[in-house]
C-alpha cells in the first residue's frame, strides 16, 4: 500500500534491465523480424530467409548467408550494449550500418527463448549457443547465421496478451519483411509462414523488385527519378496518380538505405503531388535520401523509425521540388504516361 515505506535505491538486475528495454525494442514479433533481419544486411547477407510460426509469435528464425560470428564472440553477441558496429561518438556520428545500439539480442532473449548458431568462412564447423547457456558448443550448417526466437513474450504474460492474432502479426512480419526487401534488390528473401512459402524475391534491380513487391499496377504507372543536390540525392520512384490509394499503405521512404516513418519528409511528398492528387487520395511511392550520415541523427528512437536531420528546411525543400520536378514531367501528356 502507498503508506510502506519506500523501498531502497538499488540497481536493478540485468534481466529486468533487458525486459524493460524490450519494451521498447520488442513491441511485437515483427519487431523482432526487423531487427534480425537488419543484422542479417549488416553482416553483409546476400540470401535471407524468414521463417515464421503462428505470425512469427510460436517461432521466428531468420538465416543468411553473411559472415557470421567468431566463436570467442558469440556470448558478447548475445550480452547487453556489446556491439561490433561503433567504437565512439565519432563511429556513431557517422554510422552507415543499420544497427549500432548492441541492445536487440538481448532484449529479445529477455523476452523470448533465443538460439544463435552461426559460422564464420575460416571455422572448420559452427558453433550454437542459447541464450541461457553459458558457452556455445559444436553444431553444423553453412557459413552465416541463424537466429531462432521462440515464444515471444513467455516468461511475461502481461505483454503477451497485447499481442493480436496470428494473422494480424503475422501481416505486420510481412510488411517489414517487404519494406526491406525494397530497399535491397541485391538480396534474395524468402518468407515462409507456417510452412508455406508466402514470398520469393531473386536477386533484382530496383525496377524488378518494386514490380515483385508493389505489383505490375504500381510498375505500369510510376516515374523514375533521381536527383542530387550537394550532399542530398534522392532516388527511386514516384507513382503517378493513377497509382494512388485511398490508404497510405505504398508509401515507402528511406533514408540511407533505413526505412523511416518521418513527417517531414512524408509531408514534402505530400506537397508535391497536391496539385495531382485529390485530399482523399495517397501517392504510392518509393524513395530513397542518401545523405552525409553526420547530416542525419538515427538515434532519436530505439526503433530508429524517427530521424532528425540537421538542416530539416533544405532537405524538406529538395525533396519537394524533385518530387514535384517529377511529376511536372507527366502533366503535359494527356495520357498521364511517361514522356518518351
Ligand atoms: P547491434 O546490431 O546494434 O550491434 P545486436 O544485439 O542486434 O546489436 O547484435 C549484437 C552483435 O551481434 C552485432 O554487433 C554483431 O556483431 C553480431 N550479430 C548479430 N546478428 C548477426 C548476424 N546475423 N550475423 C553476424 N553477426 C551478427
Ligand atoms: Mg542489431
Amino acid at each position: 500500500d502507498t503508506a510502506a515505506a519506500p523501498r531502497a535505491i538499488a540497481a536493478l538486475p540485468d534481466q529486468l534491465i533487458s525486459q524493460i528495454a524490450a519494451g521498447e525494442v520488442v513491441e511485437r514479433p515483427s519487431a523482432v523480424v526487423k531487427e534480425l533481419l537488419e543484422n542479417a544486411l549488416d553482416a553483409g547477407a546476400t540470401q535471407i530467409s524468414i521463417r515464421l510460426e503462428q505470425g512469427g509469435i510460436k517461432r521466428i528464425a531468420i538465416t543468411d548467408n553473411g559472415r557470421g560470428i567468431p566463436v570467442e564472440q558469440i556470448p558478447l553477441a548475445l550480452a547487453r550494449h556489446a556491439t561490433s558496429k561503433i567504437g565512439s561518438l565519432s563511429d556513431l556520428e557517422n554510422v552507415a550500418t543499420l544497427g549500432f545500439r548492441g541492445e536487440a539480442l538481448a532484449s529479445i532473449a529477455s523476452v523470448a527463448q533465443l538460439t544463435l548458431i552461426t559460422r564464420t568462412a575460416s571455422a572448420a564447423h559452427a558453433w550454437e549457443m542459447g541464450a541461457l547457456q553459458s558457452s556455445p558448443v559444436p553444431s553444423s550448417g553453412a557459413t552465416g547465421t541463424t537466429i531462432e526466437v521462440l515464444d515471444l513474450y513467455y516468461n511475461t504474460p502481461a505483454r503477451r496478451k497485447f499481442l493480436k492474432s496470428d494473422q494480424t502479426e503475422y501481416g505486420h512480419c510481412a510488411e517489414v519483411v517487404r519494406r526491406i526487401a525494397l530497399s535491397r534488390p541485391d538480396v534474395t528473401f524468402s518468407l515462409t509462414h507456417n510452412g508455406k512459402t508466402i514470398d520469393h524475391w531473386n536477386l533484382a534491380d530496383m525496377d524488378k523488385r518494386s514490380a515483385q513487391i508493389l505489383g505490375t499496377d504500381f510498375s505500369a504507372a510510376r516515374l523514375a527519378l533521381d536527383e542530387q543536390a550537394g550532399p542530398l540525392r534522392l532516388h527511386g520512384y514516384a507513382g503517378l496518380p493513377t497509382a494512388s490509394r485511398g490508404r497510405a499503405d505504398a508509401q515507402y521512404f528511406y533514408v540511407n538505405g533505413r526505412y523511416v516513418r518521418d513527417k517531414l519528409l512524408t509531408h514534402a511528398v505530400r506537397s508535391a503531388y497536391q496539385d495531382v492528387l485529390h485530399g482523399d487520395r495517397y501517392p504510392s511511392y518509393v524513395l530513397a535520401l542518401d545523405l552525409d550520415p553526420a547530416l542525419v541523427d538515427v538515434n532519436v528512437h530505439p526503433s530508429k523509425i524517427e530521424v532528425r536531420f540537421r538542416d530539416s528546411r533544405a532537405v524538406h525543400q529538395f525533396v519537394f521540388h524533385a518530387v514535384t520536378r517529377a511529376l511536372s514531367q507527366t502533366s503535359a501528356t494527356a495520357d498521364g504516361q511517361v514522356p518518351a
